[in-house]
């Protein structure tokens, strides 16, 4: 019988040999937990997670096939008969939980950080110091058999299938697409000789693991780089491929290298459905969607629509494992929704480091980060119900503590009322929405509008005090900083009334956010900024679906910044250096394209009716701005902690604990880890 909430996603799937229990993939994402084996415990436990909370399939993060294929030294590889146990690990704890599971073969090609890497030609990718080798014939064939191998080897770990890489830039795109493979001989120059490595790739897997075992590919369905795959030529290759044995064609998008953002959060959700869409017209095998795919709503509509036949979400389902029964209990309203920030798991993955969530900081630490029913119920009052207070209070009320949770303002959601506001951030309404109902569910006695007194907790008879009282923005000591242009960021972002002009002093992630939110167009009822269409977001990002040209890519058209600004920071490096790895680049493309003036190395004079005075390596100028907006970061409020009182016990978390650098992601972590001993 159907499912009445999500229909389509939640239809099983028939392959034929094996039947998945959904239509819900977890797409492959990279942990770091794959390339230690004393890591294997925790790698079984994160799957296995995801298979409990009803996944129809989970994809492991990449190993590589061979040591050339290395994304650096030492990480997974997949190729030696003795690694077998380790998987078997893996493979059994998501079976034990009902799921299935796939292991993802990739191999790096030029995107390898060391220097025996190699390619389909000598051509040095632009975000890797090392150049590659040419491969030779002799090393293309022992390429195909190690794949193959991985995959046999992979069958005998139980594995239900493989997922060949075939995108985001890796080898096999290299030799897909022109710009890289410039060779001569029977792997290059025409697409029949361009797909010839991953067709043969799949052919020989298919050899090595029988009828009945899934082969996926993961196919580029748009590039997004100058010299990439056409449109034919995408969906010629789906069509070899498809005859050369593969089960399921899964969507890529985009190469790491390419300038074009793809799943950052201001991506518009589900914006390449239709590069899916155009390649399942040609193919019979399911063809999964992927990318920006976030709640079951969207989910759905995909599949409901016959865009696909399934959705890959990684991201989501670190977010919540549960996603999927949540979805067919008809609790969609109680999933914690990825935000799309890559905060604390491809920045993670970027900085070698491990995984994790913003949202969700179990995510790869679930052996680790346990929230068990609390010994003893004690009495909690949980001041501040922003990102660390909201944290804190639901965790510990889930483990059965009786919580209070304060705030003055009357709503919950502190700094993420204000972050919500900044165009292509919206998706923070869903953390706001979530945590209202975690308040809800985990019976938490609220109390908005409330200002609590240290004499009241006393006399309360709590047990713990939880001081989350976030911060305070900076006021930076300026000559005429009380000018009635000087707003503050606060200000701006709740809707205050801004000229044509503006300098924004601070130039950290909220003076990014407020010069984004300053030159997008204001069309909401409060002033502040709409979002963003598909089709203008499209536009400006020069992507074209229905484009011949190669990689998808057009001439961009910038539509008006609302506003001139001028982004100031004292600081002489680069403006936006220390904004997150795979997402500051946006920020900056972002204000550059709409012409904000940023200015490093400045000193603020004073501020008077002529507008902002500074000074630039010596030389005074002003500025005649209509206002000034202070983004100079926080100082944290905390006034409330009592540290010398031993009963309540008292507990400084967030950015009242400490302001510098202040970020959900610490405050969340930070909230949870704290309630779970308590
Ligand atoms: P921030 O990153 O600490 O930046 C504060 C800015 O103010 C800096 O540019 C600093 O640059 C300037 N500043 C500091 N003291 C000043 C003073 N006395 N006078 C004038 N300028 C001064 O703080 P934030 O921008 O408020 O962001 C807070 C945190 O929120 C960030 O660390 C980040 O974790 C998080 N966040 C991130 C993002 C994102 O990644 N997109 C977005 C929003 C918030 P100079 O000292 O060089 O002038
Ligand atoms: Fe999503 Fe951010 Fe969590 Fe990554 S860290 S899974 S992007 S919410």
């Amino acid at each position: 019988m159907s499912n009445q909430h999500y229909p389509h996603m939640l239809e099983p799937l028939d392959l034929g040999f094996t039947t998945l229990k959904n239509r819900v993939i977890m797409g492959s994402m990279h942990t770091g937990l794959e390339d230690r084996f004393w890591n294997i415990g925790k790698l079984a436990a994160y799957f296995a997670e995801r298979a409990k909370g009803g996944t129809g399939l989970v994809i492991t993060g990449g190993y590589n096939p061979n040591r050339r294929g290395w994304f650096y030294p030492t990480a997974g590889s997949f190729n030696r008969y003795g690694d077998i146990p380790n998987h078997l690990r893996v493979t059994s704890a998501v079976h034990k939980e009902g799921g299935k599971i796939a292991l993802q073969i990739l191999h790096a090609g030029r995107y390898s950080y060391h220097p025996l890497s190699h390619s389909a030609s000598a051509k040095k990718a632009p975000i890797n110091p090392f150049k590659p080798k040419a491969m030779t014939e002799g090393e293309i064939k022992s390429t195909i058999k190690a794949f193959a191998k991985t995959a046999k080897l992979a069958k005998m770990a139980k594995y239900d299938g493989v997922e060949i890489m075939g995108s985001e830039g890796y080898l096999i795109n290299q030799f897909m697409a022109p710009h890289v493979n410039q060779r001569k001989d029977k792997w290059g120059g025409s697409i029949e000789n361009r797909m010839r490595l991953p067709v043969e790739i799949v052919k020989e897997t298919r050899k090595q693991v029988g009828k009945d075992f899934i082969i996926i590919f993961r196919l580029s369905m748009m590039e997004l780089v100058e010299g990439g795959m056409t449109a034919s030529e995408i969906v010629k290759s789906a069509k070899a491929l498809e005859k050369a044995g593969v089960t399921i064609m899964n969507t890529g998008i985009g190469w790491h290298e390419a300038r074009v953002p793809t799943i950052v959060t201001s991506v518009p959700r589900a914006a390449f459905r239709d590069a899916t869409a155009r390649v399942k017209k040609e193919l019979s095998i399911p063809v999964c969607a992927s990318n920006r795919i976030n709640t079951p709503e969207v989910a759905e509509e995909i599949i409901a629509s016959g865009d696909a036949d399934l959705v890959s979400m990684a991201r989501p389902l670190l977010a919540d494992p549960h996603f999927v029964n949540k979805a067919a209990e008809g609790r969609g309203d109680e999933i914690n929704v990825c935000i799309a920030c890559n905060q604390a798991c491809i920045d993670h993955t970027f900085e070698l480091k491990r995984a994790s969530c913003m949202v969700n900081p179990q995510a790869c630490h679930e052996t680790e980060l346990v929230y068990l029913p609390a010994l003893k119920k004690k009495k909690v009052a949980v001041i501040g119900a922003g990102p660390a207070g909201l944290s804190a209070s639901t965790v510990a009320a889930e483990r059965g503590h009786d919580v209070t949770l304060y705030d003055m303002a009357s709503e919950i959601g502190g700094q993420f009322n204000y972050a919500k506001q900044v165009p292509g951030k919206e998706e923070f309404y869903e953390m706001i929405r979530y945590y209202g109902r975690r308040v809800e569910t985990t019976g938490i006695t609220l109390k908005l509008n409330t200002k609590v007194e240290e004499q009241q907790l006393k006399a309360s008879g709590y047990d713990e005090v939880i001081v989350a009282t976030g911060i305070n923005p900076r006021t930076p000591p300026i000559p005429g900083i009380e000018h009635k242009k000087v707003l503050s960021y606060l200000d701006v972002l709740t809707g205050a009334e801004v000229g044509k002009k503006v300098a924004v002093i601070g130039a950290g992630g909220i003076g990014f956010d407020v010069a984004e939110f300053l030159v997008h167009p204001g069309a909401k009822a409060d002033g502040t900024p709409r979002p963003q269409s598909l089709a203008e977001w499209r536009e400006e990002w020069g992507i074209n679906i229905n484009t011949e040209n190669r990689g998808h890519l057009v001439e961009k058209k910038t539509h008006a910044a609302e506003r001139e600004v001028f982004l100031l920071q004292r600081k002489k490096s680069p403006l936006g250096a220390g904004l997150n790895k795979t997402t500051g680049w946006v920020h900056r493309a972002v204000l550059k394209m709409k012409d904000v003036d940023m200015i490093g190395g400045v000193s603020y004079d004073k501020i008077d009716d002529d507008g902002l005075h500074i000074s630039v390596n010596g030389e005074s100028k002003v500025l005649d701005v209509d206002n000034i907006v202070i983004c100079a970061g926080q100082e944290s409020r905390k006034d409330l902690y009592n540290e010398n009182s031993k009963s309540p016990k008292f507990h400084l978390i967030g950015g009242a604990e400490f302001a510098g650098e202040l970020d959900a992601k610490r405050a969340i972590k930070q909230g949870a880890e704290l309630a779970a001993a308590l």
